[in-house]
């Protein structure tokens, strides 16, 4: 296996500095640098791109982000006794990566950071979809990522990229697919990670589209497909009865027959219910 970086092999800095798994901070690890290489490539080339990396941990894809030529990594991460594995990889890029410790969720590394800017990062599940509603539902398009890598269980990855029709089809395929280009573009067993999770593991590849597929108000098409889904047997008419009088009316409006379940209407329909109650 060939080497990506003349830092220590990851085992090694998490022995040295005794990062035993945290299961309450989804701490599952990825080990093999040339993955994490592989992982950095699927985001393309970043020669001219400022990365955000949510949840380094010991810094393996960190390594393989900056071995691909990353312009500048600024990383997040919660647990501070990751910091000291961290700081071993900064004092060997001092101009190109830099940590902030805390909370992904609370803290804006924006000022830190120059556009064009991608997001990688190998998530716990939670923590993973709240921060990708977050970075698909801002009330302004284009947002200020590019692209984003993120690694979530491979059932979550299905529900982002899923068809209409289909039983993995809900609220994240449409947040997704409405302003962004979503695919998988790695799967991964287990066993590539330390302490291996009970499930397969996937990388979807989302890139920001200029503006998004149909016209609607973020935060209305998402109150809407909260509410369709929320209670996906039942039909339309019965589950969106709390938003407005007139759903009926309004769902005929949008072209949607009001006795249709939400995981058959098209995204397109959802933006044209969306804008009937602007
Ligand atoms: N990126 C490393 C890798 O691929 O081996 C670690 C991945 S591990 C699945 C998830 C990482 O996210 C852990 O290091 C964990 O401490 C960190 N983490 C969990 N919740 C976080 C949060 N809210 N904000 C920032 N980091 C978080």
């Amino acid at each position: 296996m060939s080497q990506i970086d003349d830092l220590p092999p990851l085992r090694d800095v998490i022995a040295r500095h005794q990062l035993s798994a945290r299961k309450a901070l989804g701490q599952n690890f990825l080990l093999d640098l040339n993955l994490t290489a592989r992982i950095a490539r699927i985001a393309g080339d970043l020669s001219q791109t400022d990365v955000i990396e949510v949840g380094p941990g010991p810094g393996g894809l960190t390594r393989g982000l900056l071995a691909e030529g990353a312009r500048r990594v600024l990383a997040i991460e919660k647990d501070p006794r990751c910091l000291p594995a961290l700081t071993e990889i900064q004092q060997a890029h001092p101009d190109r990566f830099s940590v902030l410790q805390g909370d992904a969720l609370e803290i804006d590394p924006l000022a830190h950071l120059t556009p064009p800017i991608a997001i990688c990062a190998n998530l716990p599940y939670n923590v993973g979809t709240e921060l990708l509603i977050r970075w698909l539902t801002p009330d302004e398009w284009p947002p200020f990522w590019s692209s984003l890598t993120l690694m979530f269980q491979k059932e979550v990855a299905q529900r982002i990229t899923a068809e209409p029709g289909s039983k993995a089809y809900g609220r994240l395929a449409i947040l997704s697919q409405w302003r962004a280009e979503a695919h998988i573009a790695l799967t991964l067993p287990p066993e590539a990670f330390s302490p291996p999770p009970k499930v397969h593991s996937a990388v979807v590849h989302l890139t920001a589209l200029p503006q998004p597929r149909f016209p609607a108000k973020a935060h209305l098409l998402e109150r809407v497909v909260a509410k369709a889904f929320n209670q996906r047997r039942k039909m339309l008419r019965a589950s969106l009865k709390g938003l407005a009088p007139d759903i009926e009316d309004r769902l005929l409006s949008a072209g949607i027959q009001p006795t249709e379940r939400a995981e058959q209407v098209p995204l397109e329909a959802f933006c044209a219910l969306a804008r009937t109650l602007e």
